[in-house]
């Protein structure tokens, strides 16, 4: 018998934890360790955050689904691994801290023979001063952060209603943060529902980010077929806000924020203020902050985590010259250099360097977005994982299933107003994710695997996204069918 622990029950902790149960024999155990008891499809918090879901809506308990599957849950974070087990003993295990109530605060070691760390991102908001909810600005990075926001929105609307002009900015809150393309959705989605509450004419918008150019959303642009033209992103990006009306400030790190307030500093233009009535603005983000430990207490972590705190897997982190990237530094198996029965999937993996070109203002400061790993990615790179731990189980001595993001697309639909008739939505589709020269000297990219299209389309395409998703994370019959 064998036991695996999956850390995190996001989108890539689920997806393995899933499989994992799915294709191991009876008596193996499956654990799953995250603090939540829900899980949350983070994609749809979007319309959470402007008021056309509610929070119940993108939520479900992950109790019932895990007993019915047969997976053992534990509401709990883990804090501490020690992958070569503790003191005589040499079974490997994680000590975790109960979230649970009735147990909050309660320490366990959980022995495993795999491990899974699908711990997603900590939300950093402190990397900024003033920035995030309960400071000065919004979120929708959690279902409960979207729905404050939708709130604030609301009083918003009233204001507006009452013939009050109000400013609205939305972006990164951050010079090294990611997920641009949720806050450009985000956007696009505010300015559509304001214009369907009628009060479009008393709002100033803008965007406010770290990318070189807009249309870069972390993965240094992309170049797409659109009918039959090669277009940059860029262009497609500042159409898009142009013909919505939406302002934007590129190149920008904002390193406070005050009530009503962003404080900014530019790679071209210096330091500035961006006054605001409502901001919505996405932190960076690090890894979780899990310690590693030899088996006598000696602090191993900077053997298993990066500085950023992200898991080390099988990626090339030498340092070297942008020019000197290659697609092959990508990790393949996402297995722990240091110890093979250990892995990381989803954003939890340190990346070997960021895809963006990155730039420094005259201070020294990074001006350029971290690495994005998107949904798509995240629940694959979790599959290709479960599927390996379950070959390694079987007797391989090694991973068997890559899932490089050089190697594999992504298709993301950003939707850009959410009506069953009047909405539209961005369907985007990139190939390979990382950019790969030597394969695609031109652009990285394979053009004709990379296009995009904004339509009414793209929006229903969207909706059955969300409930399709929602139904395979439910592990309704017919879950396995359905693609990630
Ligand atoms: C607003 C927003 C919109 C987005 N929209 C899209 C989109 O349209 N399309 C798309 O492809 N991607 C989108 N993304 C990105 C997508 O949500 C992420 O790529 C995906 O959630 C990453 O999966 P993950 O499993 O790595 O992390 P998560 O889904 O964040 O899961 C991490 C899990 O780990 C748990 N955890 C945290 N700390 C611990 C700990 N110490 N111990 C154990 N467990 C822990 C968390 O509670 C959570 O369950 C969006 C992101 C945001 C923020």
């Amino acid at each position: 018998m064998a036991r695996v622990v999956v850390l995190g029950a996001g989108v890539s902790g689920h997806t393995a934890a899933s499989f994992l149960r799915n294709w191991l024999r009876s008596n193996d155990e499956v654990v799953v360790v995250s603090p939540q008891p829900t899980y949350n499809w983070i994609p749809s918090n979007i319309w959470v955050g402007v008021g056309l879901m509610r929070q119940e809506d993108v939520l479900f308990p992950l109790v019932p689904v895990y007993r019915k599957a047969g997976i053992d849950f534990r509401q709990a974070r883990a804090v501490a691994l020690y992958p070569e087990g503790r003191d005589a003993n040499e079974q490997p295990v994680i000590e975790i801290e109960y979230t649970l109530d009735g147990k909050r605060g309660e320490r366990e070691f959980v022995a495993y023979d795999f491990l899974v760390n699908a711990t997603g991102p900590k939300l950093n908001f402190e990397a900024t001063p003033g920035l995030g909810p309960g400071r000065n600005s919004l979120s929708v990075c959690t279902a409960s952060h979207a729905a404050e926001t939708s709130q604030i929105l609301d009083e918003k609307v009233q204001r507006m209603r009452r013939g009050e002009k109000q400013r609205f900015v939305v972006g990164v809150g951050h010079g090294g943060a990611t997920c641009e393309g949720a806050a450009f959705e985000y956007v696009v989605n505010l300015e559509f529902e304001l214009r369907a509450r009628k009060v479009r004419d008393k709002a100033d918008i803008l965007f406010l980010t770290n990318e070189y150019e807009l249309g870069d959303f972390g993965v240094n642009g992309i170049h797409m077929k659109r009918g039959g033209y090669v277009t940059p992103g860029r262009i497609f990006a500042e159409s898009l806000f142009a013909e919505r009306g939406i302002r934007w400030i590129t190149k920008a790190h904002v390193h406070g924020v005050e009530p009503g307030m962003a404080h900014i500093e530019t790679l071209d233009r210096g330091r500035g203020e961006v006054p605001f009535d409502m901001a919505m603005l996405l932190p960076p983000f690090t890894g979780v902050g899990i310690k590693a430990f030899g088996r006598n207490g000696e602090d191993r972590t900077g053997d298993v985590f990066a500085p950023s705190g992200f898991m080390k897997v099988d990626a090339d982190y030498r340092p070297r010259a942008y020019a000197d990237w290659k697609a092959s530094d990508w990790p393949r198996y996402y297995q722990s250099p240091a110890y093979p029965n250990l892995f990381a999937a989803g954003i939890a993996f340190a990346p070997p360097h960021p895809i963006s070109e990155p730039h420094k203002n005259a201070e020294g400061q990074m001006i350029s977005p971290a690495p994005p790993r998107t949904g798509m990615p995240s629940a694959m790179i979790g599959k290709a994982v479960a599927r390996s731990i379950v070959d390694m189980l079987r007797g391989s001595p090694k991973p068997t299933h890559a899932a490089s993001m050089a190697e594999m697309g992504a298709a993301c639909v950003a939707s850009a107003g959410a009506n069953p008739f009047t909405g539209t939505a961005a369907a985007l589709t990139v190939f390979p994710i990382v950019p790969d020269f030597a394969r695609y000297p031109e652009y990285g990219r394979d053009t004709d695997s990379t296009f995009g299209e904004i339509g009414l389309a793209g929006h229903w395409i969207k909706i059955l996204l969300h409930h399709l998703f929602l139904h395979k994370a439910k592990l309704r019959p017919g879950w396995q069918l359905i693609p990630e």
